[in-house]
Parts: C-alpha cells; structure tokens; sequence
C-alpha cells in the first residue's frame, strides 16, 4: 500500500536505501576504515544494539510503502552478519520491492554465493580497487590475497547472480595505475566496472583533493584504449556516468561526486545497522528509527515519521563542497555502508 510519496525540499522523492547491517570488516581500506582508527580496541557495535532482521524488515515495508523500489546490503561487509541469507528471503518477499542488491568487498562471497542466491538475491556488487596483488593489499590493508576476490566473483557467476558489478575507488598515487588493466580484466570477464572517485566521506581517510582522479581522466584514459560512447541514465537518480564499448564489451562507469556532484537527483537514504536514518552520506547524524520500532509505533506512525523526515531533507553536500573539502564532522561509510 503506497502512501503518499514523500518529496523533499529539492523535491526529490526516496526511492534508494541502503541497509547497513553491521559497522564490521575484514578489510581495513584506507579510504574507509584506517586502522590506525579502526583498530582491535575501536568500539565496534554490539550484537543486541543491531536491528534485528525482523526489525530491518518492518524498517523496509514502511519505506517501501513511502515508495522505495531499490534496496541495498552493506556494511562494513554484510558477509560477516550472520545468517544474512534468511534477512535476504525476507526482503524478497516485501511487494513492490523491485530490486534487492548487495555491495561486498567478496572477500566471502565464495562461501556464500549459492546461499545467497538460493535465497533470492539477484545480483552482487563487489568492491575491488586493484588487479595487482600488492596494490590490492596495500589499498585494502590486507594479507588476504586478491585471487580471494576473485575467486568470489567467479563464484557469484556461477550462482547465477548478474549482473554483477564491480566498484573501484581511484586514489592519484595510490592505484590510480590500475585503470586499464581493471577495465580490461572486466571487458574480458564480463563484470560492469564503475570507477569512483575519492572522497572525502567521514573524517578518518585524510582525504586530500589532489589524490583524486577526476571522471574526465578516466573517461579519456579509456577512450585512449577503447572507443566508447555515453549511455543515457536508466532513470532519474543513476548515479554512475555510463559508457558502453562500441566493441559490444559491455559498459564501464564512472561515479564522479567531486567533480561533477549529482545531489540533485539524489532519492537516496542510508539505515545504519542500529537503526537510524540518514538522508546524505556526509551527514553529521541519523534519525533514529530504532526507539520507535522498539516502542510502541505501529507502521503507520514509522512511515509518518520517516516521511517527515525526508521532507524536510535539503542535503547537497557534494554540490557544497568547499576545494579543501567539506567541513565539519561526518559519519563514516563503514557505519553506513558508502
Ligand atoms: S552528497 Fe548527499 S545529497 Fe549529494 S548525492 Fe551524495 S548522498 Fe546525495
């Protein structure tokens, strides 16, 4: 049953959430969880702070009734919740809910591909910054090698999960060499490949502008190598800039929020894995959503609170960013998934 549609003050309607379930990784990216940071004694959440599944899916029927159509996994890495396969079966079966994807660095994709498809997940995305197995480690900050990423592609394929795409930040001087060799692996393996650029999201990744690879390099370090030509946006809110290989390779994207922010098309909100909404990646806070599935609101009351909330939402931070970079405090992606 759709409610009226919440817009908000850019007269954006919601349409995206991604679904944190756990502030966990297995990897310790530089550009998302350092770490110096991010070490043995940070005070990761606890498990009976975690929404439940039954409490993420109430959470998501009320968002879907508000017109939500996308729904994304993440974390940390939403591998290493347990169980994840039952919280997918359930999400596939909310009416309306038009698509249900994961992002994953795929370090345990291997072992639960087949679960996870055989519970209806339909498609996968995987992060992978490098070919090379010493940029990967160091980028990753890892001793786990590459090969385990891709072993986990390859079995995703296998368990029938496509399209699957795969994401990779760029960082000037850090792995900024891998652009072709990425693009060509996936050219020849059949993997969407989107390019991100660098940024400055939370407060911990010593974001610097100068270690950013603008889209327009990208774009033209590919088109060096193969002709490509842009694709127009699926819909309204895409936000990866599409070029297809008139080869018939496929299509390569690049998702460019420094250089050419997309605010403006943004329906995108964000579920931290203890339950709070936050209506920007460079939020300073959530809204929580936890106390009132813990209390006594029923779903018309969720819906009428998350619908207040999106309305007056006016976040463009990308769009504000000053040329050092935003300011002020931010949440971290690992806490809401990027
Ligand atoms: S900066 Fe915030 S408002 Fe802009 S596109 Fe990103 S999440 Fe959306």
């Amino acid at each position: 049953m759709l409610a009226s549609a919440p817009r908000d003050v850019l007269g954006r309607p919601l349409r995206d959430l991604r679904v944190s379930v756990t502030d966990r990784c297995n990897l310790r990216c530089r550009y998302c969880m350092p770490r110096e940071v991010f070490g043995n004694d940070f005070p990761f959440l606890e498990r009976d702070e975690l929404l439940t599944f039954e409490e993420i899916e109430r959470v998501v029927r009320a968002l879907v009734g508000l017109g939500v159509r996308k729904v994304r996994l993440t974390g940390g890495e939403p591998l290493l919740r347990r169980d994840l396969p039952d919280l997918v079966a359930r999400l596939c079966r909310i009416d309306d809910l038009e698509d249900l994807a994961l992002t994953s660095n795929g370090v345990l994709l291997g072992r639960m591909a087949g679960e996870l498809a055989a519970a209806g997940l339909r498609r996968v995305t995987v992060s992978l910054d490098a070919l090379d197995d010493a940029t990967f480690r160091a980028v990753s900050d890892t001793t786990i090698p590459v090969q385990t990423v891709l072993d986990g592609i390859v079995a995703a394929r296998a368990a029938g999960l496509a399209p699957i795409k795969v994401n990779a930040v760029l960082q000037r001087g850090v792995n900024d060499d891998q652009v072709e060799d990425l693009a060509g692996w996936a050219r020849d393996t059949g993997v969407t490949l989107r390019f991100i650029e660098f940024m400055d999201v939370g407060t911990t990744n010593q974001w610097k502008r100068d270690r950013v690879v603008p889209a327009v390099e990208v774009a033209d370090r590919i088109a060096a190598r193969w002709q490509i030509e842009p694709i127009d946006p699926d819909h309204p809110g895409e936000v990866a800039e599409r070029y297809r290989y008139t080869d018939g390779a496929g299509e390569v994207g690049i998702i460019a929020s420094v250089t050419r922010p997309f605010c403006g098309t943004c329906s995108r909100a964000r579920l931290s894995a203890i339950g709070e909404l936050y209506t920007c990646l460079f939020a300073a806070e959530g809204h929580d959503l936890r106390a009132l599935v813990r209390g006594d609101a029923d779903d018309t009351a969720l819906r009428a609170s998350v619908s207040a909330i999106w309305s007056r939402r006016d976040d463009r931070a990308s769009e504000l960013r000053a040329a050092d970079g935003l300011q002020g405090p931010r949440v971290e992606m690992s806490y809401i998934g990027g």
